[in-house]
């Protein structure tokens, strides 16, 4: 087979019919055969979209010389060139050069770290091929291969689809349309159909919402409409932080600020009679060091180590936002399944009314019959392991129907599939239509209130015998309250007029055929975790779509929970009267039986509170829940791609004690943003005051612009990218979160900023002064008092260390960068004084 067919194949995919497109990719409907798709893979590479190339490392280097404080600087230099001041020139050469290299290399290491963080979730699907369905990585796709895709999945290449199942799909990356587009196994379309008007194909990097399908890949990589359009939409630089753009805005107005005082100055030195050129570089040099244009790097940086130590601790960060977010959340809520408990179900328990003990073989085997055709799972044999795919419940199942020796391929056999119900959440049970000899049998599996409408009778000791609803609920409910996942399932024969889609209304009649009680074991650390997060001051609810009493007997174990006043379910929040639903949310600590879209309503009503949300997911469907809430949280491993993708945070291990330990890098992270800001303001204003003083007392330039430019450098180079490393205090989690609302700038920042400041200057002043007085002359005034402003400011340094204790009670052996880099400076400036 040879290559342009593929792009005929491309071309027309949606104006052929799906046997002529099949054989046209020299494809089946059972899939390629795994040699023929490795084959096709070597020929076509893989299935990946050109991306964007990062700026090269010349282009970063330029790039730090792109601030008007630069231009100034180089302007400075420029003039010390003309008049012959050799040494300043160089000097400020050198400061400007050193400063593109650190930029260069922190700029650099941002992008390496994104790029990391973009690997860390490489997108799966799953394929049939050679008959089997396997999961492979979406690089490994080819054309020809048959893909099955349910809700919540990214689409990974274009395909064709085969058959669908009420299949709606988010096309808004490509059209920009934002309802989602309905889609089927339909008959060709014209040649000329634009893509949006393609019911028949799925197109790579749209959403599905809803449904399930199957299709065959029409094309991959760059021949994909995507790829067509791939580097206008892909590559755009994440979006930064709201914190950076309001430390954008405030050391803008702090640059305003700092040219006012300077011009002020320049006239009250000229009045003085200070030589032009004097004054000039003074001036320079103070908008030099005040101005804290180190400060957006090192915050950068801040927030950048405060991702990495996240990624470590099996969170991934996908908006800096986050980070900071994350810190300041005051409500968390969560998914049960999976993230609370381990989401490895196993049947423990199962229920025929009226009989005890043993069960029969003639009860065991229906009810087992039934979950595993009602069942999108699969376990078995491959290459030599044992592997299992799809939903927990579903694996439980399939493992309890084969200890009774009922294995699903021999089923399918025997009773042919004619249709499905897939699970969905908001759904709760699944549904399948088998042949039966000559009758058609529905199979349901799933949640006891939905298939008791469903019954008119049902097994027990007696034989079949009329519904006897209540006998069930207090059984179902006397398992979900040891804990069980309970589950119902029922059978019986139906009848569909010809043309008619299998659907829930056909479901009546039916013979309930027992109730499966199944144990989800709790994650060994989600007792402690939660306990942290109760003394870290933050607030801790469980939504799930299980039973009520299931998920109050978990969280009672939890600790979590104490008695049923705290459970709300998703139909009390529907019959809600007025503020009446406000009340429930507030009080509530578990949400049972909630649908995944009144996750919004409590969401909302939780803001409107004053809270601070943070809110996991992994359905499709949790998207719009994770968007409002400030922090969305996505499971990495049971999660689907549309949450993964909405999600501000990724938790790798689905592991509750890894969102509470991203609560505390972000804590931490937030808490050294303010250490760097403090160290750099605070320094700078200490220099301001200095100079201020000395003009007011009319006596000379109390620093020289060289020396202003060196103290910045051996003062503030390294040390606020060291106190970016600051490793945690270790009482993060002890407090209560702050104001979200709070300013860095709060209270005690200012009194700080102040009082270190108006020491530090008032200080270096007076000894300046006192030189001056006793007779030495102006250099060696000068000197001393650097030596003096060196001195502090790298005391400083240790200072800004810890917001609530002294810098004696803090070892300065923890944050070795920052020890080693003071140390150096000192010892630079001491050399450098000889
Ligand atoms: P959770 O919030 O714990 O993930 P789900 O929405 O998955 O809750 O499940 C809600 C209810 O739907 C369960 O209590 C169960 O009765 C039913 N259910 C769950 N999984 C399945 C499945 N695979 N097939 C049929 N029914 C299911
Ligand atoms: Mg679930």
């Amino acid at each position: 087979m040879s290559l342009p067919s593929y792009d005929d194949a491309a071309r027309r995919a949606h104006a052929l019919e799906a046997d002529e497109l099949l054989s046209l990719l020299g494809a089946s409907p059972h899939g390629l055969s795994p040699e023929l798709a490795a084959e096709r893979l070597r020929l076509q590479g893989p299935n990946v979209l050109p991306r964007a190339r990062p700026p090269s490392l010349a282009r970063l280097f330029l790039h730090q010389f792109a601030s008007p404080l630069i231009y100034l600087l180089l302007a400075a230099a420029v003039v010390s060139l003309l008049i012959g001041e050799w040494s300043d020139a160089a000097f400020i050469a050198g400061v400007l050069l050193i400063n593109a290299v650190v930029g260069t290399i922190q700029e650099y290491s941002a992008q390496r770290a994104a790029e990391a963080l973009r690997n860390l979730v490489t997108p799966r699907c799953r394929v049939l091929r050679g008959g089997d369905t396997y999961e492979i990585a979406s690089e490994e796709l080819v054309a020809g291969d048959i893909v099955l895709l349910e809700s919540g999945d990214r689409v990974p290449a274009d395909i064709r689809l085969l058959d669908a199942y009420e299949l709606s799909v988010d096309e808004s990356l490509l059209s920009g349309e934002s309802r989602a587009a309905a889609k089927g196994a339909g008959p060709p379309l014209a040649l000329e159909c634009v893509p949006a008007d393609r019911g028949n194909m799925l197109f790579a990097g749209t959403l599905v919402e809803h449904g399930r399908g199957r299709g065959v890949v029409s094309a991959t990589g760059a021949s994909t409409e995507l790829g067509a359009i791939a580097t206008a939409v892909l590559g755009g630089p994440p979006a930064p932080s709201p914190l950076l753009l309001r430390m954008h805005a405030f050391s803008r107005r702090i640059a305003l600020l700092v040219a006012v005082a300077v011009a002020l100055m320049m006239v009250v030195a000229l009045a003085r009679g200070m030589s032009l050129e004097a004054i000039f570089f003074s001036a320079v040099a103070l908008a030099v060091s005040v101005i804290p244009e180190g400060l957006i790097v090192a915050l950068t940086v801040a927030l950048a180590i405060g991702m990495r130590r996240m990624a470590r601790r099996h969170v991934i960060v996908r908006r800096l936002l986050a980070v900071e977010a994350l810190g300041s959340c005051t409500y968390i809520a969560t998914d049960k399944t999976g993230t609370l408990t381990l989401n490895q179900l196993s049947v423990r328990k199962l229920f025929f009314p009226g009989v005890e003990g043993e069960f029969d073989e003639d009860l065991l085997v229906p009810l087992c019959r039934t979950a595993i055709l009602a069942n999108e799972g699969f376990i078995g044999h491959r290459d030599g392991d044992w592997v299992h795919q799809g939903d927990a419940v579903d694996v439980a199942l399939l493992l309890l129907a084969r200890e009774s020796g009922l294995v699903k391929a021999e089923q399918e056999q025997t009773y042919p599939e004619l249709a499905a119900i897939p699970f969905e959440s908001e759904r709760q049970f699944s549904a399948s239509l088998n042949v039966d000899g000559d009758r058609t049998m529905a199979h349901v599996k799933g949640a006891l209130e939905r298939l008791l409408p469903m019954c008119e009778r049902m097994v027990s000791a007696q034989g079949l015998v009329p519904l006897d609803a209540k006998r069930l609920e207090a059984e179902a409910e006397r398992m979900a309250s040891r804990g069980f996942r309970v589950l119902a399932l029922a059978s019986g024969s139906i009848t569909l007029e010809e043309g008619e889609v299998f659907s829930e209304e056909h479901l009546g009649g039916l013979t309930l055929l027992g109730l499966v009680g199944m144990i989800d074991p709790l994650r060994p650390e989600a007792k402690q975790a939660l306990a942290a997060c109760r003394s870290a001051g933050v607030e801790l609810a469980m939504i799930t779509g299980d039973h009520p009493l299931t998920a109050l007997a978990i969280a009672r174990e939890l600790g979590m929970a104490e008695d049923e006043g705290q459970i709300v379910t998703g139909r009390q929040l529907r019959e809600a009267q007025g503020d009446e639903a406000e009340r429930l949310i507030a009080g509530a600590r578990v949400f049972a039986r909630v649908e995944p879209r009144q996750k919004v309503e409590v969401v909302q009503a939780l803001q409107r509170r004053g809270h601070f949300v943070a809110v996991s997911g992994d359905g499709a469907n949790d998207a719009p829940a994770m968007r409002a809430a400030q922090v969305g949280i996505a499971m990495g491993r049971g999660g689907t791609d549309v949450a993964r993708e909405t999600a501000d945070l990724i938790i790798t291990d689905d592991n509750i004690a890894s969102i509470v330990a991203g609560v505390e890098e972000g804590r931490v992270a937030y808490a050294n943003v303010r250490k760097v800001t403090f160290l750099l303001i605070s320094t700078g204003a200490a220099e301001l005051v200095l100079f201020i003083l000395a003009l007011i007392s009319g006596l000379p330039l109390p620093l020289l612009a060289v020396q202003l430019l060196w103290l910045n450098l051996v003062t503030n180079g390294i040390q606020d990218v060291a106190l970016a490393f600051e490793p945690a205090e270790g009482d993060e989690l002890k407090r209560p979160p702050r104001s979200p609302h709070e300013p860095i700038f709060d209270r005690l920042m200012l009194e700080r900023v102040l009082v270190s400041a108006l020491v530090i200057g008032a200080f270096a002043f007076v000894l300046f002064r006192a030189m001056l007085a006793a007779g030495f002359d102006v250099e060696e005034a000068r000197n001393a008092t650097l030596l003096l402003m060196v001195l502090f400011e790298n005391v400083q340094v240790f200072n800004s260390r810890s917001e609530s204790r002294s810098l004696l009670r803090h070892s300065p052996l923890r944050n070795p960068l920052l020890l080693f880099g003071t140390v150096a400076a000192q010892l630079i400036h001491i050399g450098a004084l000889y």
